[in-house]
């Protein structure tokens, strides 16, 4: 197995190896639209460096989880969702993680219904 088939897809995407729409880019921190988009504004806010889950964050990325829920703020204002939005992370099996890469999802423009199923 090559370097590139061993990376998972938001890693790819960091690397420019596959195409994104990129909506937001800084140093440490890249967003773009969710290629199956579950509300009319649908974003994936996501480290550049390599954090698998939530579940694998310690103390030493506590600026960078504060730079994710800022860039998550900025692309809310941007998109107009001044009526609300939701950011979700989802995390491992159960929690219904599939990219093994942390991302947090800004997800909004239309009514969002709570509980989660
Ligand atoms: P999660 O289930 O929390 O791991 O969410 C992964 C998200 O990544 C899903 O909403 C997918 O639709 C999205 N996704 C997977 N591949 C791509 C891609 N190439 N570009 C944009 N979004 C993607």
């Amino acid at each position: 197995m090559n370097e590139s088939s061993e990376k998972n897809i938001f890693q790819r995407i960091i690397d420019r190896e596959i195409p994104a729409d990129i909506v937001y880019e800084t140093d440490q921190v890249l967003a773009f639209r969710d290629i199956q988009p579950q509300a009319p504004v649908h974003l994936l806010v996501i480290p550049k460096t390599p954090l698998p889950s939530l579940a694998d964050v310690d103390a030493s990325h506590q600026e960078l989880l504060g730079r994710l829920l800022v860039a998550a703020a900025e692309l809310a204002r941007r998109e107009g969702l001044q009526q609300g939005y939701r950011v979700v992370i989802n995390c491992g099996r159960q929690g219904g993680q599939e990219v093994p890469h942390l991302h947090l999802h800004l997800l909004g423009g239309r009514d969002l219904s709570w509980p989660p199923g």
